[in-house]
């Protein structure tokens, strides 16, 4: 048994160390994935639930590999967030969008796209100029372009406050994230300058495939409204769940019961075919 333990031991060690070393050596090559432009911007769709009508899309970021694989932003967002490399990714994804869509938008002003902030984009007033730069320079409205945090990121709450305020006067729309998932109290809520309530996934997973077990976004929908906030839910994979859904009041849904993270290119097709 000895040999057969020491050898798992090593083996064990062996992929850890392989593993953490993989991980490591992301947050270095980042710069150089931001030169190669080797990020890659992709929107999947938000649908108005009554309309049943695609009304905007949320811009995810996923990262080329040498090797042509796409990897997630959960392989590389956390650690860029603690390097406080976030930064460069958020000003890149901001910028794609809208060289990718700001033309795009021009010629669809009821559309919008929601872009990621992490906790220290609204730590300090910075993503608000250079969205109005980029607004002016793709002559696209402030309407459209949205802002998702988590509540996480509010953790400064004053000067993220700050920060969503100034964000919310110059026109754009702010989306709590994964709402429900934190800690965040109620009368916490009633302070924040928002928008939109987005119901994480995880509750409307909970939701099962038929919606039959009703659980708490029913309640979390009934505080949003209560707050005068809008509600997205994220994650809706089955039909019973946007019925569901629809039926207890949120106005809009994301997920692959509508479609996935598009293509800038599938994206603007997808919406042109809506309105022939
Ligand atoms: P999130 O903001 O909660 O984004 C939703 C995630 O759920 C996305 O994963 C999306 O692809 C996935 N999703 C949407 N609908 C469905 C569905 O019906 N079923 C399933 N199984 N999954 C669905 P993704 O793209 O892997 O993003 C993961 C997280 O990474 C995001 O969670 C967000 O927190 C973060 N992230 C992505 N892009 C950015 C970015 O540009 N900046 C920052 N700061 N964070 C980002
Ligand atoms: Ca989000
Ligand atoms: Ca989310
Ligand atoms: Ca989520």
């Amino acid at each position: 048994w000895l040999p057969v333990a020491v050898l798992l031991a090593l083996l064990l060690g062996v992929l850890t160390f392989h593993q953490v070393r993989y991980r490591q050596s992301l947050p270095g090559s980042l710069p150089a994935a931001l030169r190669r432009r080797a990020l890659r911007v992709r929107y999947q769709p938000i649908y108005d639930l009554a309309s049943r009508r695609c009304v905007g899309a949320e811009a995810l970021v996923r990262w080329r590999r040498a090797d042509g694989k796409l990897l997630g932003p959960d392989h590389f967002i956390p650690m860029a967030e603690s390097s406080g490399q976030i930064r460069e990714i958020t000003d890149y994804v901001l910028e794609q969008v809208l060289s990718q869509l700001g033309h795009f938008l021009g010629q669809n002003p009821d559309l919008y796209i929601s872009i990621n902030l992490a906790a220290c984009d609204v730590a300090v007033p910075r993503i608000d100029e250079l969205a109005t730069r980029l607004l002016l320079q793709y002559r696209v409205n402030a309407t459209q372009i949205a802002f998702e945090v988590t509540e996480s990121g509010l953790a400064d709450t004053q000067a993220a406050q700050g920060v969503l305020a100034s964000l919310r006067a110059r026109g754009h729309r702010v989306l709590i994230d994964d709402f429900g998932t934190g800690y965040s109290s109620l009368a916490y809520l009633q302070e924040l300058p928002a928008d939109v309530l987005k119901i994480d996934k995880s509750f409307v997973d909970a939701l099962g495939h038929d919606a039959a077990s009703s659980g708490v976004a029913p309640h979390i929908i009934r505080m949003a409204h209560e707050l005068q906030l809008k509600v997205v839910a994220e994650g809706i994979e089955h039909e019973a769940q946007a019925l569901f859904l629809a039926e207890q009041g949120a106005q809009c849904g994301q997920g692959w019961l509508f479609a996935k993270p598009l293509t800038a290119r599938q994206f603007r097709h997808l919406v042109e075919r809506q309105k022939a």
